[in-house]
């Protein structure tokens, strides 16, 4: 439904903490009456139950839910249900089927990515980072089908693209696609994978990745499953030729990244320190079991961590829930956030940091002249929320009212 100009009655916004003693013990909420226009807040008002105004029946208001790590284009989302293989156990192996099974999923990749849209939507979110396949099983096919399911959407969600050479920049000969991919404007961020294992050297993988980025003034987000050396020694590849090159600065991840969950503290608060230094940031599914990322470490040290769901029904994986406020609710258990501070500070990971409450408990969102991406959830508060991974009742992108 599109809406140029409407209001919203009894809507539940977050207004500050109440404190006892020193520690945040409630969070303060109250109605209010919200009207957009043209696709932005227009006006927050004292709340009139009477309004003629859609009735938002006192649920919580919070910014529309982001996820920093998809791949829409090869989700198996929309197929007869199938587990992951057990004869599949290496990239290599997941390379051999995805060559194989590639041309078939692409046959039916644009109706599916847009049901998957609307499974991520009716979680909350309206913003997806969403890597496509480079590749020259692919080509181009997994970009124009992706772009074609966008624009079908485009009323309602928002997405910025990563060009991922899942089969290797040279392990297959992929390099030159990605040379004519970079040039396209709706591509934001150059992609890669595990430089070392599967293209077998960390200069000449990273050193095309950083030099399509330059070249054509996008962002760089690579796959890194490594670990140990070859994983840190990537990780500091690309903090040294950011800090070289600060047009990079902000629009430089290393998604998942794993190599850090294997340092020290004391290494690991270091390398923290460099990727604050240089503006590179660590895009993460919040893995648990063997590999727990030093999250807390980072954001401490001013890292921007980006958390996605990564695989959610595909050859993969077939774990990813496509709700952003579980990933939050993980990252609150698995890191002991539980109080009513932490918990609302963890929705900023379903939010890429946006809270109605800054960390003094000021009320920063919304404001007028905000976009119109809100969510609505049946929960008193954004700890509530985190907490009891709360209901979503309703979605507004860009003032549209997707349900
Ligand atoms: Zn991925």
């Amino acid at each position: 439904m599109e809406n140029k100009s409407y209001s919203l009655k009894n809507v539940l916004l977050e207004t500050g903490f109440a404190y006892q003693d020193k520690d945040v013990v409630k969070t303060k909420t109250e109605l209010f009456c919200v009207d957009v226009e043209n696709g932005k807040i227009k006006s927050i008002q004292p709340n009139n139950p009477n309004a003629q105004a859609i009735d938002a029946k006192g649920h919580l208001m919070l910014p529309a839910f982001k996820d920093m790590h998809a791949h829409l284009d090869k989700m198996l989302f929309g197929l007869p249900w199938q587990a992951v293989s057990e004869k599949r156990k290496t990239v290599k192996d997941m390379i051999a089927y995805e060559q194989q099974m590639i041309p078939v999923w692409l046959e039916t990749s644009i109706e599916r990515t847009e049901k998957m849209i609307d499974m991520l939507q009716g979680y909350g979110t309206d913003f997806i980072r969403s890597h496509f396949n480079v590749d020259p099983t692919s080509g181009l096919n997994s970009l124009k089908n992706l772009e074609k399911a966008l624009n079908n959407k485009k009323a309602t969600a928002n997405a910025e693209l990563v060009a991922f050479p899942q089969h290797g920049l040279f392990y297959t000969d992929t390099l030159p696609l990605m040379k004519d991919v970079a040039q396209i404007d709706s591509v934001s961020f150059i992609g890669g994978v595990d430089p070392y294992s599967l293209d077998g050297s960390i200069d000449k993988a990273m050193g095309a990745i950083v030099q399509l980025a330059l070249d054509n003034n996008k962002g760089i987000d690579v796959h890194l499953h490594e670990m140990g050396e070859s994983g840190v020694k990537t990780i500091e590849f690309l903090i040294d030729r950011t800090l070289e090159n600060p047009q990079l600065r902000g629009k430089a991840f290393m998604s998942h990244a794993f190599a850090l969950s294997r340092l020290s503290t004391v290494e690991a608060e270091k390398m923290a320190a460099r990727l604050a230094e240089a503006g590179v940031g660590i895009v993460s599914s919040v893995p648990f079991g063997d590999i727990i990322m030093p999250i807390p470490i980072l954001r401490k040290h001013g890292v921007e961590v980006l958390i996605g769901n990564d695989n959610i029904q595909d050859h993969w994986n077939t774990f990813g829930s496509g709700n952003m406020l579980q990933k939050a609710n993980l990252i609150a258990e698995l890191y002991g956030y539980g109080t009513e501070y932490h918990l609302s500070r963890a929705l900023g990971f379903a939010t890429r940091y946006k809270t109605p409450l800054d960390d003094q408990g000021n009320q920063q969102w919304p404001k007028v002249g905000d976009a119109a991406d809100m969510v609505f959830v049946n929960a008193s508060c954004s700890a509530e929320a985190v907490s009891r991974i709360s209901p979503v009742t309703s979605l507004i992108h860009n003032g549209n009212v997707v349900f």
